[in-house]
């Protein structure tokens, strides 16, 4: 069994609960530094904030509301500064946080907290009505509030972090962090409806020094690294979000400028003001950078590395990325990508810094403590290695203490994305496609899984399928992927055959009507921005699997009707 290990020495990962090691304070930040900044009010909480205020919460979440340890809690709320608070008081009582995505809709947001079985929900108060509307018929007993007005005559979060005794937190036994959960966040997984991934203390804390280790400047692990500020626009609900910025940057002592939703101007404006020296973005972002007029008006001359995550970045995008920084304000800028998933916690693999020659290599090297194997998904081999030295393009299989242990109660999804090996290891199936080359770097070909990455952002097409049949019009429906380079994302395109008595209507108006219909009933980025397409029968195989790649195929040759 050919098996790809880090290049990296192990590092010694320390056993450990999330709260007690992001508040431990390794690297010494000082208690009145700046940690989070609202960036349209500019209200700041400074690090000694952070632990007063979280201690607080977790003390008023306990006393008050009546969290108790292993109760899920759902978290719905835009991107804001008390957002790692609730987040680390949940964790600090020993309860689970469901950070679910602000974008959701009421029925989404069902979906999901029937999944999670969330006891209670704690809800931004922009979001409260769809939260109201979500939670029927689920086994949530109480909303409770972030800001605004308390409900139910409940202090709200906010309250409570200022107003309780700022108490010792829950910890985990060390020997219990492997399995003890911090978080569930939503991912479709290799397949199917949304899944609630379990990832532990471990797999957090893993994750955090695994990160550390690799984009280190120097090999010296105990150095404090360089990033002073960053901006926050990315989802913290999303695994990306939420380690980067809830979790590593308070340990690594990084002012986080929180962006409640993205605005390029506003985005400009704030690496101007707060003078970042590295952007975590999406390819989206890297094409507004390369493309958009308004970037020369803003000095971004701070920026030496940019890096990108959650979707492909071209080889074109970030040469032209770092042209555009070389021709603006002359600076050498260092564009990189790394890779992961949901699943490992997520960083995998990361372009470090002291290999930064090699940045157009793909999505670099495996980080410290994984081991990688690459598989034919048909025949369950090995791939074959080329004569140039790199294994052909197969199944990406990984190990190691940042995978998570599978989906909430889903033991079938768990069992069917994990593979147990003749030596008992257990393999966790990414769904990508990659190839690993002589020196050790990764690319990633393909998805073999079915979800659709728009800006960043997953849309699951059978989740989309699903609604687009229960519409009288519709028979039967596909969704899929289409990339699209002028917006470096791919778009979700509908599949669509019409019922008999929708065939007799004229077809334009029919299918305004069912895009219409389901934008009502999708998040924002799921809406079918690719097109609609209408098919005489979906191609599926005999046991009744959509042949996405046959679907794929048609959309060389067919325009979309809408
Ligand atoms: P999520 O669970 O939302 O983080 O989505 C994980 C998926 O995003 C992976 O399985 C990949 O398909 C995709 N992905 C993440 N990073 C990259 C990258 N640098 N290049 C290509 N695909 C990526």
């Amino acid at each position: 069994m050919a098996v790809y290990r880090s290049s990296y020495p192990d590092l010694d990962i320390e056993s450990i609960d999330l709260v007690s090691y992001l508040f431990s304070n390794p690297f010494n930040t000082p208690l009145d530094r700046p940690m989070y900044v609202d960036a349209v009010s500019g209200k700041t909480y400074t690090f000694g904030d952070v632990i007063q205020r979280t201690r607080s919460l977790s003390n008023g979440l306990r006393q008050s509301i009546g969290v108790k340890p292993n109760d899920v809690v759902a978290f719905f709320s835009p991107n804001s500064i008390e957002y790692p608070i609730v987040c680390h008081a949940l964790i600090g009582s020993r309860a689970i946080a469901s950070p679910t995505s602000a974008a959701l809709t009421a029925l989404e947001l069902n979906a999901q907290l029937k999944t999670s079985g969330a006891r209670f929900v704690i809800v931004h108060s922009s979001l409260l009505q769809t939260a109201q509307k979500a939670i029927k018929g689920t086994s949530v007993e109480r909303i409770v509030m972030v800001d605004g007005d308390s409900f139910d005559g409940k202090p709200t979060c906010e309250k409570m972090a200022s107003t309780f005794a700022p108490t010792e937190f829950l910890t985990v036994n060390p020997a219990d962090a492997s399995r003890q959960a911090t978080f569930i966040c939503f991912s479709s997984g290799t397949s199917g409806a949304a899944k609630g991934v379990i990832t532990t203390h471990q797999n957090m804390t893993s994750n955090l020094q695994q990160w550390r280790s690799i984009m280190l400047e120097s090999g010296n692990p105990s150095q404090r690294p360089s990033r002073s500020s960053a901006i926050g626009f990315l989802p913290f609900s999303h695994i990306y979000g939420l380690n980067l910025f809830i979790c590593q940057c308070l340990i690594w002592g990084t002012t986080v400028v929180v962006m409640p939703k993205f605005d390029l101007d506003a985005y400009l404006g704030y690496i101007q003001q707060y003078r970042p020296d590295e952007l975590s973005i999406v390819p989206p972002i890297a094409l507004m950078l390369v493309k958009d007029p308004r970037v020369g008006k803003y000095d971004l001359s701070s920026v030496r590395k940019i890096m990108s995550a959650a979707a492909p970045l071209t080889i074109e995008l970030s040469t032209a990325l770092e042209a555009k920084f070389k021709e603006l304000w002359n600076t050498e800028v260092f564009c990189t990508q790394c890779w992961g998933l949901t699943e490992t916690s997520p960083l995998a693999t990361a372009i470090p810094n002291d290999h930064i020659e090699k940045r157009l290599t793909g999505v670099g090297c495996i980080v410290p403590n994984m081991e990688f194997r690459f598989v034919d998904p048909d025949s369950m081999k090995d791939a074959e290695v080329t004569s140039s030295g790199s294994t052909q393009p197969a199944e990406i299989w990984v190990r190691g203490p940042n995978v998570v242990m599978g989906y909430y109660n889903n033991d079938e999804a768990t069992n069917s994305s994990f593979h147990i090996d003749e030596a008992g290891k257990r393999w966790f199936r990414t769904g990508d496609i990659g190839t690993i080359d002589p020196e050790g770097y990764v690319s990633i070909h393909d998805r073999i899984k079915e979800m659709i990455k728009y800006k960043g952002l997953q849309v699951i097409p059978s989740e989309l399928e699903g609604k687009l049949i229960d519409h009288p019009d519709v028979e039967d429906a596909a969704v899929v992927g289409k990339w699209v380079d002028e917006r470096a994302t791919e778009l979700p395109v509908g599949f669509l055959v019409l019922s008999r008595q929708a065939k007799d209507r004229d077809e334009k108006t029919v299918i305004a009507g069912i895009n219409s219909w389901l934008n009502e009933r999708v998040a924002n980025h799921k809406r079918l921005r690719g097109g609609i397409h209408l098919l005489a029968q979906i191609p599926k195989s005999p046991s009744g699997k959509i042949l996405r790649r046959e679907v794929k195929e048609l959309l060389k040759s067919k325009a979309p009707k809408a």
